[in-house]
């Protein structure tokens, strides 16, 4: 088992914020970092020591990560399967390519649920037109179909609530294989965030209760409002996913809770998450650090919660009037702005986040909806440096 110290490389594939924050926190430990990214200057290469650009399914580039990484991770699931397994030849691969081929596959993650006897949505999959009306007939109205590789935010779904919507919905995913999942009519959605070690120890966070618009995060609030049980029977289901899986690194499950109390697993996420951004500024260790420490063979850290918090996403439409006036979110100090340098300001890109810390979850809540109704108000007064611009890029 391979441990890679402070001073090793850290090699990231993917270059967004997932990969911007790790390289953050891995460096504050003193490692040296390397991130692969189709794009120039991404947000993860803005913060890393090299950055190759390349695709993912761009071996050479693949080739040229290994050679600078002592230990390889990634910041999506994206990442074709037989690029990592050409890394994991000469260069550990955290977590590995056998994990990212279940849960990259919608399919294969249902089968995989299925087998270790996680509760899920009904789903059946299908091959053609006639094959598709017979899994929606299975599954029954209303329910989503999903594309079974690419998609995230709501990408490559969509709902189905009666026959009459099943052609509109064929077409809108093109042909791509895809499965039909029952629609959950659920009370609430939260997450499971924790961490498995090169030894199989588990740490658990808090659990984060979510909400959703247009199918893209909106707000994490934690610790989530639900029973002790339930809590339980997360950590539970969570650390038999990862375990089943040989799972290294972070993970996070997102899970429907019915109206009558029981968990449903909607997906798995072997990396930080989304809804656990509130550990980087509420808990002792960020889901960040706790990633790179896990890959690296690293013990875990301390996940504990230093203050309930609410997070909420910032997303690419409050830039359609010009760079959001962060004046609003600063005079708060309860408050912590985090924006990812992403160049290009597209509706429904994640851009940033703000972090409320506050005991009240609910003020922390309202804060934030203010906050972000503030940032979308295009009259909003700028601070005066915020206009200043370098030259150079
Ligand atoms: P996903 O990309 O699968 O995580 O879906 C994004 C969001 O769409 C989820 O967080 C839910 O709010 C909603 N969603 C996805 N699948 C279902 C489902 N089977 N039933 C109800 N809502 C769903």
């Amino acid at each position: 088992m391979t441990v890679v110290w402070p001073g090793g490389t850290l090699g990231i594939i993917g270059g967004g914020q997932l990969a911007r924050m790790m390289a953050l926190e891995a460096r504050r430990m003193g490692y040296r970092v390397a991130v692969l990214d189709p794009e120039p200057d991404g947000s993860a290469g803005q913060v890393a020591d090299h950055a190759v650009q390349g695709a993912f399914d761009d071996v050479e580039a693949g080739d040229r990560l290994a050679v600078q990484a002592d230990v390889v991770t990634l910041d999506t699931e994206h990442v074709p399967a037989p690029l990592l397994e050409r890394i994991e030849a000469t260069t550990p691969v955290r977590p590995s390519a056998a994990v990212m081929r279940v849960v990259q596959d919608r399919l294969e993650q249902r089968r995989f649920l299925e087998a270790i006897g996680a509760p899920q949505p009904r789903y059946a999959p299908f091959s053609d037109a006639q094959g598709f009306r017979e899994a929606t007939a299975a599954v029954g109205y209303p329910c989503v179909l999903k594309t079974r590789r690419e998609g995230y935010d709501g990408k490559g779904q969509v709902r189905i609530g009666s026959e009459a919507d099943l052609e509109g919905a064929r077409r809108a995913v093109g042909r791509a294989p895809a499965l039909v999942e029952a629609f959950v009519d659920f009370e609430k959605e939260i997450s499971v965030l924790l961490a498995r070690d090169l030894e199989g120890n588990v740490r658990f966070y808090p659990l984060a209760e979510n909400t959703h618009r247009r199918h893209i995060l909106h707000t994490s609030r934690v610790p989530a409002r639900v029973p002790a049980a339930l809590v339980a029977q997360a950590a539970e289901l969570g650390a038999r996913i990862a375990a089943a899986l040989g799972h290294v690194g972070v993970m996070a499950v997102e899970l429907f809770v019915t109206r009558d109390g029981r968990l449903l697993v909607n997906e798995i996420a072997p990396r930080p998450h989304n809804s656990g951004h509130y550990t980087f500024g509420a808990c002792v260790t960020s889901q960040f650090e706790q990633h790179v420490r896990a890959v690296c063979g690293l013990p875990l850290g301390d996940p504990t919660l230093l203050r309930p918090a609410v997070m909420v996403n910032l997303l690419g439409d409050l830039w359609r009037a010009g760079e959001p006036d962060w004046g609003v979110v600063l005079r708060h100090p309860e408050a912590r702005l985090h924006l990812y340098g992403k160049r290009e300001a597209r509706d429904g890109r994640k851009m940033g986040h703000v972090l409320v810390l506050d005991d009240d979850t609910d003020r922390a809540m309202a804060l934030a909806e203010d906050i972000l109704a503030q940032l979308d108000r295009p009259t909003a007064a700028p601070l005066p440096a915020r206009r200043k611009r370098s030259a150079t890029p």
